[in-house]
């Protein structure tokens, strides 16, 4: 039988929701463990976690798709405490009656598929999703580059685009079009991705399709001044001048607005509107909030004013809700950017809060049973046992203290394709800026690393091993 909701109503039902780098970091740590008094649920619609520094590399065959995915079921299954893994997605979260209804949003549904539980503390991770500002066929016609089925998209378009071009008798201005990809937005996610593709066009297609490979353009556009804005100046420079040298043209001051089937239409830095005929368009212009999250903020105006997301205390407790609900990760507005690296830090550090936490609700109960023993038993003796325990236990409760969250930033990494990296890396109270070759491998050990289990590990090195050997799949599923 599936998890009974609600569970045994004497322990304290703990709710994660998400799957990814907030929650597996957290799901990862070793947290109450010593609380049997209570019940541990993640609800995600993705029943697995996506390592997505690397899911550019999955977009152009590099990797495969299963190479950087890890089944939550896996990381819970290993752990002592008893975690209920619920594939459904969540579509209201009420923080007064302290309940969340989910439903199951998948394609096979049994005969319930929604249904609403109480919970006690909820660590909300839900992350966020790709920001459109509503312009017109973005959703309809871009490809966004944020979930597995996104990078697989991308994949089987940009080989048909190639098939469809190679298709005898198309004219010279078709072919020219749809071999043309742009990529939108020259933040991390757009300039890994159009890095990446260069790899694609200069180590494979110049082989399966000769014909076609110096047809093929790449135009990176952004809408500020410069690509990458929060890395160095100097990385900056150096991320443009080998764009240069891949041909992948980048236009800046230049902003989407509208995607057509077949174009992309601009606005150019002196504010003329132009049409760019084009075969596919990579959507990778930021985040915002999912309606999930924008529902649940709209339920704590007063607090809950800000429009990049959840506004949490130093605790990362919600405001507005501070006893019962933590958020975590790029679902949240801090002073932080929406990174793996501080999602998987808020994770951490919950995981130990939740620890202490656990410790002082036992301690608590423990107290409150003593004081009444203390105070109704009548052997003088027994009396005075338990006032010492009553004292000893207060003492371990003065002992646990919360710590706010504090973040360390250990660097920015971005792999700008033709086997070149770059790092903004912190080292003395200063900055070391560096960008080339050895940057690159110590991107792809300083990721393989950070893969969270050494399965994953072994099938992204093997895959990495299969493409110098025999180079990347360009058959279409
Ligand atoms: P996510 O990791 O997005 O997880 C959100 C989880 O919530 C998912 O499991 C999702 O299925 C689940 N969910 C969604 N809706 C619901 C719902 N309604 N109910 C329940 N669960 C729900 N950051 C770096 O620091 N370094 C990098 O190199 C890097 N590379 C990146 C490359 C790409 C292509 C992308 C897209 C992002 C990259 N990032 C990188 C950013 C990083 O991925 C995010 O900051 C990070 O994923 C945020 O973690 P999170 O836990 O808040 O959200
Ligand atoms: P982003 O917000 O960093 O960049 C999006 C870019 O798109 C912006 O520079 C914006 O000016 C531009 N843009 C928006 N609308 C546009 C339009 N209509 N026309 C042209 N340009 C437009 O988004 P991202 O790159 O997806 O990154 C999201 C988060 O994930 C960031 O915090 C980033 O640091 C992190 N990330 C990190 C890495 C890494 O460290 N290697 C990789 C990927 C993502």
């Amino acid at each position: 039988p599936g998890p009974q909701m609600p569970f045994d109503p004497e322990k304290k039902t703990l709710v994660v929701l998400g799957s990814g780098w907030g929650a597996t970091s957290l799901l990862l740590k070793p947290w109450i463990q010593l609380t049997s008094t209570s019940h541990q649920v993640v609800v995600s619609p993705r029943n697995f976690f996506l390592f997505t520094p690397l899911l550019p590399s999955v977009a152009v065959g590099t990797l495969n798709t299963r190479s950087i995915i890890q089944s939550i079921r896996y990381i819970t299954r290993h752990k002592t405490r008893n975690v209920s893994v619920i594939e459904a997605e969540a579509t209201d979260v009420d923080p007064v009656s302290k309940t969340i209804s989910f439903k199951d949003s998948s394609d096979i549904k049994g005969a319930v598929s929604s249904t609403t539980v109480p919970y006690d503390y909820l660590v909300y991770a839900v992350g966020a999703e790709t920001q459109t500002f509503n312009i017109p066929g973005v959703k309809e016609h871009a490809c966004f580059m944020k979930e597995l089925n996104d990078a697989e998209r991308f994949q089987n378009e940009f080989l048909d685009c190639l098939e469809t071009a190679a298709f005898p008798g198309q004219d010279a201005q078709e072919v020219e079009r749809l071999l043309h990809m742009v990529v939108v937005g020259g933040g991390p996610t757009g300039v890994e991705l159009s890095g990446e593709l260069h790899d694609f066009l200069e180590n494979d297609l110049k082989s399966w399709y000769p014909e076609l490979a110096g047809k093929i353009r790449i135009t990176l556009v952004e809408a500020l001044p410069s690509v990458l804005p929060t890395f160095s100046k100097q990385l900056i420079n150096y991320t443009e001048s080998t764009f240069k040298e891949s041909k992948i043209d980048i236009l800046t001051k230049t902003m989407v607005k509208e995607v057509k089937e077949r174009s992309v239409v601009l606005q150019m830095p002196d504010k003329s509107i132009q049409e760019m005929p084009c075969g596919l368009v990579v959507w990778a212009a930021g985040n915002r909030g999912r309606k999930v999250t924008q529902d649940l903020m709209a339920k704590l105006p007063d607090v809950q004013n800000n429009r990049r997301g959840i506004v949490v205390d130093e605790y990362l407790r919600m405001k507005g809700a501070e006893d019962s609900i933590f958020a975590i990760g790029d679902c949240t507005a801090t002073a932080y950017a929406p990174t793996a690296q501080v999602a998987s830090q808020q994770g951490a550090y919950l995981a130990r809060q939740l620890h202490q936490m656990a410790k002082r609700d036992h301690l608590e109960e423990k107290l409150g049973k003593l004081e009444t023993l203390a105070s109704t038993v009548l052997d003088e003796e027994e009396k005075k046992k338990a006032l010492q325990e009553v004292e000893v236990t207060k003492k371990q409760l003065a002992k646990i203290k919360l710590r706010p969250f504090e973040y360390s930033h250990q660097g920015s990494l971005a792999y700008i394709g033709s086997e070149k990296a770059i790092a903004d890396l912190p080292f003395m109270n200063g900055n070391i800026a560096t960008g080339g070759v050895a940057t690159y491998l110590f991107w792809r050990s300083a990721y393989l690393s950070t893969l969270f289990s050494l399965r994953n590990r072994v099938l992204v090195a093997t895959d990495w091993m299969k493409v110098k050997l025999f180079g990347r799949d360009v058959a279409r599923e």
